[in-house]
């Protein structure tokens, strides 16, 4: 056992450490530094609390450590890079349901001597944790499943959802009231188990009522609600790192919120209010007839151009494709041509999912390109070959307002001289929309596994 103050000093280092990880974590330069951080204030705050006197059973603590720590580290192994946001949407929800049942625990444990308006405080956090916890479980677990293509991509939108949503919120507020004055009299449970189940509904409806393409502004704001979720946790259990941490993981995720909708020209509370990135009409069907183009042509369309701009998507993830497109990109800057990577914000299926990817392959940091720096500068681009990405490049996000994804800014390549697509089919992407780039008159399409043509445009490019 360690002294309180001793206790305390870790959490602060922790508490530190922490800021100073998502510090790191904001560029690619400083990420794995960042990460190093991450990790040191983890095991600080772990062995900190592990030696503690607020732990009284090391028996049940080491078998849930043992039991956990196996668990995650199996799951750590086994997952794809490509599964990746399934797997973080999966942990959101055991944070949350990690709240839920703390604060079910709290509510039973009669040992604590509260009095008066400290008591009230405890049972309104209490009863806080739980809704953020169950509303952010079951909302995660659909997202999970969206993500993973078990539930349908497309929104879900019952008739009246709005008010729907509406008195699912009053009722909250309403049990709210019911479950404070029944504690008063020894009750409150039925009160906190109605709100729990109106909760998990409310988180159900939520995330089914939101459109395919808008999914990453929910996978963030999930992020942010589990961090509420486990300050609220922190509360419950008077343990002041854990609502430092949470708050942190809050916040940032709020601000992560902000930075996807601004990506996707969206409004924050539409958001919250859930429904959005559904439109009214019907999208226009796309007809023309597609250009196809082989490996050597392909070869030689890079050979001659001077400023090539790669746009990585979903499709390179899959194909596992960033290393040869390094080689490439390698290449074709050895033989004095501009090459730049262009990245949109929602490419791939998590927040940064590229920037990962080319960071893995080792390409150089400054010829990666965020959308707002390069969009303006396609027209001066000969040669535009898109990875895997569809969604990101879809013209009809600006031409088409009854598009699901109308008004999302999309990397605007047609305007390049040639635009080269590789992808396996003419299958849509993950909002389930056509693709007008794919008959545009400069495009050229490249049918196959994504790694596979680039290693055959690889060899071309060499001889
Ligand atoms: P898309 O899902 O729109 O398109 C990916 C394309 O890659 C598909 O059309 C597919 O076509 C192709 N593809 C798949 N596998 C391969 C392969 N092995 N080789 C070659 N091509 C392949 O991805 P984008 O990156 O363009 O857009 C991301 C989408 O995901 C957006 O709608 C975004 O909103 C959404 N999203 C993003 C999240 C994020 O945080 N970034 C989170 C959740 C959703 P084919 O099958 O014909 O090969």
């Amino acid at each position: 056992m360690i002294s309180q103050g001793l206790v305390t000093m870790s959490y602060v280092a922790a508490s530190i450490l922490f800021i100073l990880s998502l510090s790191g974590l904001s560029s690619q330069e400083t990420a794995r530094q960042g990460n190093y951080y991450g990790m040191a204030g983890m095991a600080i705050a772990i062995i900190a609390t592990l030696l503690s006197d607020a732990v009284n059973s090391y028996v049940i603590l080491i078998l849930a450590l043992t039991i956990g720590g196996f668990i995650g580290t199996k799951a750590a192994l086994k997952v794809e890079m490509t599964q990746m946001p399934e797997l973080v949407a999966l942990m959101h929800s055991l944070v949350s349901m990690a709240a839920v049942l703390v604060g079910y625990a709290n509510f039973f444990d009669n040992s604590n001597e509260l009095v008066g308006i400290e008591k009230t405080i405890h049972e309104v956090e209490i009863y806080i944790g739980i809704f953020i916890g169950a509303v952010t479980f079951s909302g995660s677990i659909i997202a999970f499943g969206k993500l993973c293509g078990k539930i349908d991509g497309k929104p879900l939108l019952l008739p009246a959802r709005h008010f729907l949503n509406l008195a699912l919120l009053i009722a909250t507020f309403w049990l709210g009231s019911a479950f404070l004055s029944g504690v008063e009299t020894g009750g409150g449970t039925f009160a906190l188990i109605l709100m729990t189940l109106i909760a998990l509904a409310f988180g159900v409806h939520m995330v089914m009522a939101i459109g395919g393409a808008d999914m990453p502004v929910v996978v963030s704001m999930l992020n942010s609600y589990s961090g509420w979720a486990a300050a609220a946790t922190g509360f419950m259990l008077s343990n002041d790192l854990l609502i430092v941490t949470g708050a942190l993981v809050g916040s940032s995720g709020a601000i992560l919120s902000y930075i996807m909708c601004r990506a996707m020209n969206r409004h924050f509370l539409s958001v919250i209010a859930g429904g959005f990135g559904s439109s009214s009409g019907e999208a226009a069907s796309i007809e023309g007839d597609i250009t196809e183009i082989g490996i050597e042509e392909t070869a030689l369309l890079l050979g001659d151009a001077k400023n090539i701009m790669i746009i990585p998507g979903y499709g390179m993830a899959v194909a596992q494709a960033q290393h040869t497109v390094n080689e490439i990109s390698k290449l074709l800057r050895a033989k004095g041509k501009i090459v730049r990577f262009g990245i949109h914000p929602v490419a791939g299926r998590m927040p940064g999912h590229m920037n990962v990817l080319l960071a893995e392959a080792k390409v150089p940091y400054d010829i990666v390109y965020e959308m707002d720096e390069i969009n303006e500068d396609f027209p001066n681009v000969d040669v535009a070959i898109v990875i895997g990405a569809n969604d990101i490049v879809n013209p009809s996000a600006l031409d088409d307002p009854n598009s699901p994804i109308a008004g999302m800014p999309v990397l605007e390549c047609w305007k390049s001289a040639s635009t080269i697509v590789l992808k396996r089919s003419m299958a849509a992407g993950y909002a389930g929309v056509g693709n007008p780039l794919f008959i545009h008159e400069n495009t050229r399409m490249l049918f196959g596994d994504a790694n596979d043509s680039m290693q055959a445009v690889l060899k071309a490019l060499g001889k």
